[in-house]
């Protein structure tokens, strides 16, 4: 059976939407807190239930299957997070004997399905649970996207329906006996999606973050806020990955810089704050086609110096994660 969103999977049969400083109806504060007080929601809140959330152990056995769960972070929009997510996946699902699965966070504007060509594809229920959609026979992915009516509806969601749609993701979509790699493209910043995702995983083990940034200062600014986050909630961080840190000419195929590290870029922030450097990838124009197409830029593009630079950054993310367990 095709499924589209119609409806919220959990509403908590709120009266009002919840106004913006909410602590989550589900949470333990719910229907105690300053923003609480006037809200028209506030009896129901304080009366849901409260505790250790139940659907926890199931999320826990339902990714019990799966050997690696990373997250991939930006501290900004723009930097080229999704893109790079789609090309981890391409790069890992290239070994036939590896299963990757893909999960798309960005509920609000999700674009791993286009850059992955599936954008049009539609999920399955069944009594397994939520089937994702698979790019290839090793390459599964998930995202909002397959349950929208069509390419340009907008989901406007505050943080409670998100958050039942993450807990959705997480505990009921049949990822299938095993998992290589599960790799999980969140939104940028640090927002309810991430609050949220690192409650839920709690108990299933994440094995790191992978933070995705631009040279510039303005966004090292926010991958600082980041790293504190990723600290601050207990979340390893895997390295850190320099993104359109030089132009690679459509016509020569060779690399100029176009953004300017004006504090020394990506390298000497992960020196200062003693996380693993993972690399540059220049801007190849040829990426943003490639993801336009849904197409795997490295296999398109085996000559660029682009493609050098991510299957580098792949391989060492591949041997760290390996040599965790
Ligand atoms: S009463 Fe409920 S909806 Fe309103 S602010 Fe508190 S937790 Fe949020």
């Amino acid at each position: 059976m095709s499924s589209k969103l119609e409806k919220n999977p959990t509403d908590y049969n709120l009266v009002e939407p919840e106004p913006e400083h909410c602590p989550g109806p589900e949470s333990e504060n719910a229907g105690k807190t300053d923003s609480c007080t006037g809200c028209a929601n506030q009896q129901i809140c304080e009366s849901l239930p409260k505790g250790p959330d139940p659907d926890i152990p199931l999320i826990t056995d339902n990714l019990s299957q799966i050997k690696h769960k990373v997250l991939v972070l930006s501290g900004k929009g723009g930097v080229g997070k999704s893109t790079f997510t789609t090309l981890l996946a391409w790069c890992l699902s290239a070994d036939e004997e590896v299963e990757v699965g893909c999960m798309d966070l960005d509920i609000c504007g999700p674009s791993m399905p286009r850059m992955l060509g599936c954008h049009q594809e539609l999920v399955h229920q069944s009594n397994s649970g939520i089937t994702p959609v698979y790019v290839a026979d090793n390459l599964a992915t998930m995202s909002i996207q397959y349950m929208l009516p069509d390419d340009d509806s907008a989901v406007i969601w505050r943080g409670s329906k998100k958050n039942a749609l993450i807990k959705t993701f997480l505990k009921d979509v049949d990822w299938g006996d095993h998992i290589d790699y599960l790799i999980i493209d969140t939104p940028p910043g640090t927002s309810d999606e991430h609050i949220t995702i690192n409650k839920y995983l709690k108990d299933s083990v994440i094995d790191g973050a992978l933070i995705v940034t631009t040279p510039q200062e303005v966004a090292l600014l926010d991958v600082r806020k980041e790293i504190d986050f990723c600290r601050k909630a207990g979340i390893n961080i895997l390295g850190l990955v320099e993104n359109m840190s030089g132009f690679v000419c459509p016509g020569c195929h060779n690399e100029s810089k176009i953004f300017r590290a004006t504090t020394g870029g990506g390298k000497s922030l992960c020196k200062e704050l003693n996380i693993p450097f993972l690399g540059s990838v220049p801007l190849d124009p040829r990426i943003g086609k490639a993801c336009d197409n849904g197409i795997s830029f490295v296999d398109e593009y085996p000559d660029s110096p682009a493609t050098d630079a991510i299957l580098d950054i792949v391989e060492q993310l591949r041997d760290t994660l390996e040599d965790s367990k």
